[in-house]
């Protein structure tokens, strides 16, 4: 499985910021050579031609040429992934980036080495055993704090899978952030709505270094939310069920606040990586009809909430079992009997 780890840098920023702007010096003659080449209908140049252009500018541009490469194969990458006959051009107002080739870097204790250099970094966790590969790279925010992203490949350890006894159904919602299929109920945190008063200060007071200050502190909490639910889920589950809920088709609505402040996906994916990393099974299911399907008995029945109008039932009886539902309860339990695992191994049958 492939990771990256992200490290702030605290030494050497100006170095990083001159390298920088260097690195865009050469994105923007590789976006030239590629405009050339339109202009004149000769073929478009691949990563590998651009290297060749670029042969021997490292020293004069003092950088390392592994870092020029790098520079030359993400430009044809993203010429061809966004599927543009040419890119915009680097500038100032482009966030900082320095990107390395991931044999050039070495653990040195706590710090890193990297072309002569030593970068020491905020080591908030250790970086485990593993190749560092291609797609490592410095990177600015936009408050300027430069970042070390380590892109690693952690062979997973299949020996070491958990025996999949424990299972839970998730789902995810807007009063609360999580329900799981044991009942428990996880709280919205109103992360950007409590926020929201100062950043409307700062912004009439044309702060920007505060408003960014701001918005990085909100980003900041919902993350340290997230980290903190999902690693407790991974410790106590070995199999974890989620639902597809999609927040792009729900931003459009009238709740487009509180599902931008929620933060599915970003959830998902830690809770994914965190399982496999931790020997647990994680599975995406399609929760269509999970909040109408009775979970007892698998019918849906003509109580059961359906539709926007029904966003407020918090409560049902099934008409053909009569069990008391809680609605969101009853979608976790869904969700955890369609994950294939659990049909498998426990035994309950998918509906
Ligand atoms: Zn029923």
């Amino acid at each position: 499985m492939i990771l990256v780890y992200r490290y702030r840098v605290k030494s050497l920023n100006g170095l990083l910021n001159r390298q920088a702007r260097e690195c865009n010096f050469v994105w923007n003659y590789c976006n030239d050579r590629q405009k050339d080449a339109l202009r004149f209908n000769r073929p478009w140049l691949t990563g590998f031609d651009l290297n060749k252009l670029t042969t021997g500018s490292s020293r004069e541009l003092g950088l390392h040429s592994g870092t020029v490469n790098a520079v030359c194969e993400q430009y044809a990458k993203s010429r061809s992934q966004k599927k543009r006959p040419y890119l915009r051009y680097r500038g100032k107002r482009s966030l900082g980036w320095v990107p390395i080739k991931g044999r050039e870097l070495k653990r040195e204790g706590d710090a890193f080495r990297f072309a002569g250099n030593t970068f020491r970094v905020f080591h908030s966790r250790p970086l485990p055993e593993g190749k560092i590969k291609d797609g490592t790279n410095f990177s600015r925010n936009a408050r300027g704090h430069w970042f070390l992203n380590i892109v690693i490949d952690l062979s997973v350890d299949t020996a070491n899978a958990r025996r999949p006894v424990r299972g839970v159904g998730i789902d995810l919602g807007l009063k609360e952030f999580a329900t799981l299929s044991t009942g428990e109920k996880i709280e919205a945190q109103r992360i950007y709505r409590g926020a929201e008063q100062t950043l409307a200060i700062a912004q009439r007071a044309n702060k920007k270094r505060r408003v960014k200050a701001i918005h990085a502190q909100i980003a900041h909490r919902r993350n340290d939310f997230h980290h903190k639910l999902s690693t407790r889920i991974v410790r106590e589950f070995d199999y974890i069920a989620v639902g597809n809920v999609n927040a792009k088709g729900l931003a459009r609505t009238s709740m487009a606040k509180s599902i931008l402040d929620a933060g599915w996906s970003s959830f998902r994916s830690q809770l994914a990586y965190k399982a496999v990393k931790h020997g647990a099974w994680f599975e995406e299911v399609d929760e269509k009809y999970t909040t109408q399907a009775c979970s007892g008995c698998g019918a849906i029945s003509c109580n059961s909430p359906k539709g926007r109008d029904a966003l407020g039932i918090r409560q049902w009886i099934c008409a053909e079992c009569g069990v008391e539902h809680d609605r969101d309860v009853n979608a976790a339990k869904n969700i955890l009997a369609r994950c294939g695992r659990a049909s498998l191994v426990v035994g309950i049958p998918v509906l």
